[in-house]
């Protein structure tokens, strides 16, 4: 692994990254923690072919009993998995590790909702309680995928399964992203990472435009999630990425967003706890009662969890 992909607490950035992230991630939040947004992986360079030499540190498994050693120090005390290879065996995968670790609160699946058999694979998947959302890595699709007329009718049955749907898109498809929201209006959607601003290229004016858009409609809500590696990996810093954490709340408020870490892919930016800290310190000002929203109630309203027990920090989730 050379140098390059250390994370970069370790690495030759200056400042220690807690500390360029502008705060000391080290006050208390009030109440508990949901992370929104974590993947796990048995590695294998075949399936995780986008995993490219720069992203080296990620050529490993990630499993659930590391995220719980990272999430107890992080004071974070139950999680959301997410899809990352677009098959559902991953899904039954993701489902099965669920049923193993009580603080995976919930799962953000794959299905192929262009399938002509989607309602019957959506009756079985769906039975598992775990099963929260679905994702689609449409960031990696050609643009107009928003528009496809098969994809549109297999969203188009999520709401009757009570599923969730989780939007990836890159800054120059989220105007599509925009209609495709609009067009279902009682389904709950949730933006990952805030549709990937190029923080490195300074891209906030353009990338603000749509993403106000997709703000304005009401079944949306966003992850705080996914910032530090949209930006410069060794160099950046919290005042950064600020503006974006900062945009984010202005257009969603707190009752539409909730916070995510993107682990184990943030760590070739910056550690667990360094991730969990930036959101924290950046909401530190709000109310207790929206702090926590952001925290957690989004989480819960938005994902519907019904989850008691996780064996985290505090062991009762309320
Ligand atoms: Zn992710």
């Amino acid at each position: 692994m050379s140098a390059a992909n250390e994370p970069r607490e370790r690495s030759g950035a200056g400042a220690p990254a807690s500390e360029r992230a502008g705060g000391s991630g080290a006050a208390k939040p009030p109440g508990q923690t949901i992370d929104t947004h974590q993947h796990f992986w048995r590695y294998s360079p075949a399936e995780y072919g986008w995993i490219d030499d720069t992203m080296a540190s990620l050529r490993r498994n990630f499993l659930p009993e590391e995220a719980r050693r990272e999430m107890t120090v992080a004071d974070v005390h139950a999680s959301i998995a997410v899809q990352a290879r677009q098959t559902v065996d991953e899904t039954r995968w993701l489902l099965e590790l669920a049923e193993g670790d009580p603080f995976i609160a919930g799962v953000v699946g794959w299905v192929d909702l262009q399938a002509a058999d989607l309602d019957e694979q959506l009756d079985q998947l769906s039975r598992h309680p775990r099963l929260v959302g679905l994702r689609h890595i449409v960031q990696g699709e050609p643009d107009g995928f928003l528009e496809r007329p098969a994809f549109l009718h297999g969203v188009g049955r999520l709401e009757r399964y009570g599923l969730t749907y989780d939007i990836l898109v890159y800054p120059r498809q989220l105007s599509s992203a925009v209609e495709f929201a609009r067009a279902f209006p009682r389904q709950r959607f949730v933006l990952d990472h805030l549709g990937k601003p190029d923080i490195r290229g300074q891209g906030l004016r353009e990338w603000r435009r749509h993403f106000d858009l997709l703000a304005a409609l009401p079944n949306v809500c966003c992850k705080l999630s996914g910032l530090v590696t949209e930006a410069d990996w060794g160099s950046w810093t919290g005042p950064q990425l600020r503006p974006y954490i900062d945009a984010a709340l202005e257009a969603f408020g707190p009752s539409r967003l909730m916070i995510g870490s993107d682990w184990p892919v943030c760590t070739v930016a910056a550690s667990y706890q360094t991730v969990v800290g930036l959101v924290r310190d950046a909401i530190s000002e709000y109310s207790e009662s929206e702090q926590a929203q952001i925290l957690q109630g989004t989480a819960r309203d938005f994902f519907h969890l019904k989850v008691e027990t996780t064996g985290l920090p505090i062991n009762r989730v309320r």
